[in-house]
């Protein structure tokens, strides 16, 4: 997607303002213009320029009877990239670039143009051709982008797709709308929280003011909007002011105050700025009614277990690191839901893990209930396999994009609600029993949706055949008049054929004529007088008669009435289910929120996952942990699981040592995994554990590619690294991943050093750091609550086999020559690394090391502990003055002594430096 500074904007705007200077009004566009075309536009272009004007920043496509058509610079950036040909209108001394597609192909390039972040906005032939006086009647009918997409087909049913809004400030304003659903919602942020936000609602498409770009201040906040991967959207000031936000946002939910919605219009400003932002924007691009959009709710930082960006990347919870795909991540790994709205719902519950230790449990218990009970889980799953997207559903209903096969989705799925309620009726958990009490089977719209429509109906309500028989009398009677019609009409055929004694006579129709009596060449000399002749093929005439054309009055007349009628009865049925919309949508959240349930049960039952303990301290204790993802990926069995156990009296601070390749990482991401998935009231891959209630989770995993973010990986991680020791909290749980291999060794150590003393000392919280220091294992003989873990290694014929078993102890070497060989690095290398391996330990157990900051102390508690590290050896001098006897040695032997120390200090030096 683009950002700010490459190429939406740019190219968009440049698209629309560079070549007709739309942005100055109506006036300056035509001199503009007349010096591109020396001309006066024709009307279909000024219509076309007109459109233009009208969403200058967008690709326009404009209608042009089977086709949409494209100009000047759209036409040769969208040439490009649908590749289509490039041709030209009004070709002379100035021709006008234009291409086209047919109009049935609008769905696939429409997908292609927003899928690569351009604006599309769609300009339609509002009246029939054959009934225009003059030129036909256009108008814009809506601008799609990658934010307000409301198309099944551009949409991925089983994610969420938000347009957000960015106010900057001292308190950020945040709000983000689902289109498809009506979803709304709106925060007043702190500055520092705004790139967690994103990254936890995860927008395709963020408003934002065009000051921002300039202003150094709020240049800060457009510059992290600007980096997602989002479309990004400048709009004016005015978009984003708190009085029009107020009186459009009270307007549209018919309100006097937005307190009736919980915000405060003194501290949630920014939060309506923001709001009101989307709304305008909406109004810009849809043109349709946005009442599905019936409620805005603020949200509230802290409510939920909070993840920051980073965590949320780095242990790929709704999405891969790498290629940011749902495939992969935790939440695609453990998703079992039968209905997009199941697993869209999934993805937030996933994505805002629960704090309150009662509503975990509340779900919790409805999963146990429902993974108990096998068949149950897989009937329910079957039924839901059975409904379709209501919400989606209705928000086509509501904005009239609706047909009729969509309500025929609708009464389907209402067919399946009462077998759904009598499943969870009688349940144990107060959840189901919840939902089954407030699922609203709406039997009023069930039976007119089931009498009033067929069960296969078309995709669109233009040509009728989709209303029941027997539903509406005069529609009967219609349909009646038109098939009589049509009898009578291949009755006539058999009887002309008798009559004439043309055996290949036959009845036709066209568009043009009507329905004619076509006879061969052949056969002309035996035509009837009375035959009318209309046309000549090319084997055959055609003929009309006024019989023919009296019942073809009728035919044509009753199908038409027909049509129109059906066209009626659509409508109202529409209104019936729209004005049914908020009780068809709580339906739709009870469903949702049953497959999620459903869908845990299944992972769990499947996965042999067990119900989490939850607790209110620093608890930690897992038996058979498993990554969630690693455990499926690898093949069956071949995932080591390994125990967790950690406390205020087990021992906070964890540090795991070991070889590259043992599976540390694994390790604390799973933890870290299972932890959170336990607070999203999920059971977790692990035989037994007990998970006392986490406010965060931080994860420092791994050296991200920040490059392109224009910060050095180090960089980031001290960022990241500052951030977990401000703000982390002793319920937090924090994982680390080596800390300080971006710089010197003594410089990592000393820092990993005294980040593990401040976890311990100052935070409390428990803390699994996986190190390559080994050095920092002696500081469980000085910090109290930390422990040494290792994961097992066996060597065997010099070769070194993995266990991926978690062992209590401190690793004692490395293996980093050994995963090189595995990695295929040449013997040679290999062989070399070895000697240079032992030649260096050789010296560093001989104490000839001469590191700068070799010693590392720190005098702990009252100064009774001293702790050295990398057991440094004791320079060959200490010795020799402890070996002087002072009594026996005069002032000029004392002076002689350092005389010679300098001078071997000296010629030390000289060696070194040559
Ligand atoms: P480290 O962090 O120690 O370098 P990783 O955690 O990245 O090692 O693990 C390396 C590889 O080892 C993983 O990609 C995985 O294939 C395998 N592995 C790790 N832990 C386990 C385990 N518990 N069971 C089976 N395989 C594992």
């Amino acid at each position: 997607m683009p950002s700010i500074d490459a190429k939406s904007t740019n190219r968009a705007c440049h698209s629309g303002q560079a070549d007709f200077n739309l942005s100055g009004g109506v006036s300056p566009r035509w001199p503009r213009f007349a010096t591109i075309g020396q001309m006066t536009p024709t009307p279909m272009m000024k219509q076309y320029l007109d459109a233009k004007q009208a969403c200058p920043d967008a690709i326009l496509l404009f209608r042009m009877g089977d086709f949409y058509e494209l100009f000047f610079d759209d036409a040769k950036t969208v040439a490009k990239v649908l590749n289509l040909s490039l041709t030209s209108r009004d070709k002379g001394e100035n021709p006008i670039p234009m291409a086209g597609f047919p109009y049935h192909q609008l769905e696939s390039y429409l997908g292609k143009l927003v899928a690569a972040g351009y604006r599309v906005a769609i300009c339609e032939q509002v009246e029939d051709p054959r009934e225009a006086k003059g030129i036909v009647r256009r108008e814009l009918t809506r601008v799609v982008t990658a934010g307000t997409v409301t198309d099944d087909h551009l949409l991925d049913p089983r994610a969420c797709n938000y347009l957000a809004a960015v106010l900057p400030g001292t308190t950020v304003g945040m709000a983000w709308v689902e289109l498809s659903t009506g979803r709304f919602q709106a925060a007043s942020l702190p500055p520092g929280r705004l790139a967690d936000e994103l990254a936890r609602v995860d927008p395709a498409e963020c408003l934002i003011e065009e000051a921002a770009i300039g202003d150094t201040a709020a240049g800060q906040t457009a510059a992290l909007v600007a980096r997602e991967k989002m479309l990004v959207t400048q709009r004016p000031a005015w978009f984003f002011s708190r009085a029009a936000a107020v009186e459009s946002l009270c307007k549209h939910f018919g309100l006097n105050s937005l307190e009736g919605l919980g915000f405060d219009e003194q501290t949630d400003g920014p939060a309506i700025c923001a709001a009101g932002a989307i709304l305008e924007y909406l109004k810009e691009t849809q043109r349709q009614s946005l009442d599905h959009i019936d409620r805005l709710t603020p949200y509230r930082v802290g409510q939920t277990l909070e993840l920051d960006e980073s965590t949320r990347r780095s242990l790929e919870i709704t999405k891969t690191l790498r290629e940011g795909r749902r495939e992969g991540s935790l939440l695609a790994t453990i998703d079992r839901t039968a209905t997009g709205m199941g697993a869209r719902l999934l993805g937030e519950w996933v994505a805002n893990p629960l704090t309150d230790i009662a509503q975990i449990e509340l779900r919790l218990d409805a999963v146990g209930e429902l993974a108990a009970d096998s068949l149950l889980t897989a009937d329910l799953f079957e039924r839901l396999r059975g409904v379709y997207d209501v919400q989606r559903l209705l928000t086509r209903v509501s904005t009239g994009r609706a047909t009729p096969r969509d309500l025929s989705f609708l009464g389907r799925t209402l067919r399946s609600l009462p077998q759904i309620k009598a499943k969870l009726a009688a349940r144990k958990s107060e959840l189901l029993s919840r939902l089954e009490e407030s699922l609203d089977l709406c039997p009023d719209i069930r039976s007119k949706l089931d009498s009033a429509l067929v069960d296969d109906c078309p995709l669109t309500s233009r040509d009728g055949g989709f209303i029941r028989p027997g539903y509406h009398g005069p529609l009967d009677d219609l349909r009646e008049l038109a098939s009589g019609g049509k009898q009578w009409i291949a009755q006539y055929q058999a009887t002309e054929i008798a009559r004439t004694g043309i055996p290949s006579l036959k009845v036709g129709f066209n568009k043009v004529f009507g329905y004619y009596l076509e006879v061969t060449h052949t056969h002309g000399q035996k035509v009837p007088d009375e035959y009318i002749r209309k046309q000549t093929v090319k084997n055959a005439e055609r003929y009309i008669t006024p019989e023919l054309k009296e019942y073809e009055e009728k035919v044509l007349s009753a199908d038409e009435k027909c049509k129109d009628v059906e066209s009626q009865l659509f409508v109202e049925l529409r209104e019936l289910v729209a004005q049914g919309g908020k009780r068809l949508k709580s339906a739709a959240e009870v469903l949702a929120q049953l497959d999620v349930l459903v869908s845990l049960a299944e992972l769990a039952r499947q996965r042999g996952y067990c119900r989490p303990k939850l607790t209110d301290d620093r608890t930690l204790r897992i038996v058979d942990g498993r990554h969630p993802v690693l455990d499926i990926v690898l093949t069956q069995g071949a995932f080591v699981p390994n125990d967790v156990t950690c406390g205020a009296d087990d021992g906070l601070v964890m540090l795991i040592t070991g070889p590259n390749m043992a599976g540390k990482s694994t390790y604390i991401r799973q933890i870290a995994l299972i932890t959170l998935l336990a607070h999203v009231g999920s059971f977790v891959p692990a035989r037994r554990a007990t998970i006392g209630v986490t406010d965060r989770i931080f994860a420092r995993v791994g050296a991200s590619d920040e490059l392109s973010r224009g910060q050095s990986t180090f960089m980031v991680e001290m960022i990241e690294t500052a951030r977990i020791l401000n703000t982390a909290s002793e319920r937090s749980l924090v994982i680390l991943d080596e800390i300080g291999r971006g710089t010197s060794t003594y410089d990592g150590l000393s820092l990993a050093w005294s980040v593990v003393e401040f976890l311990h000392d100052r935070v409390g919280c428990r803390t699994f750091f996986a190190t390559h220091y080994h050095e920092l294992t002696d500081l469980q003989k000085s910090l109290p609550a930390v422990r040494n873990l290792n994961v097992s290694v066996r060597e065997w014929n010099d070769q070194v086999i993995f266990l991926h078993k978690i062992i209590e102890g401190a690793a004692d070497k490395s293996y980093g020559i050994h995963v090189a060989r595995l990695a295929g690095v040449p013997q040679e290398v290999n062989e070399r690394a070895k000697q240079i391996l032992a030649q260096l330990e050789q010296t560093h157990l001989d104490g000839q090391s001469r590191g700068s900051g070799a010693k590392i102390s720190k005098t702990r508690r009252g100064g009774d502990l001293q702790l050295t590290l990398f057991a440094p050896a004791e320079h060959p001098l200490l010795q020799q003055i402890r070996a002087i006897d002072l009594n026996q040695t005069t002032p000029l032997a004392a002076l002689q002594l350092v005389a010679e120390w300098q001078k071997a200090a000296q010629s030390s030096r000289g060696d070194t430096d040559s």
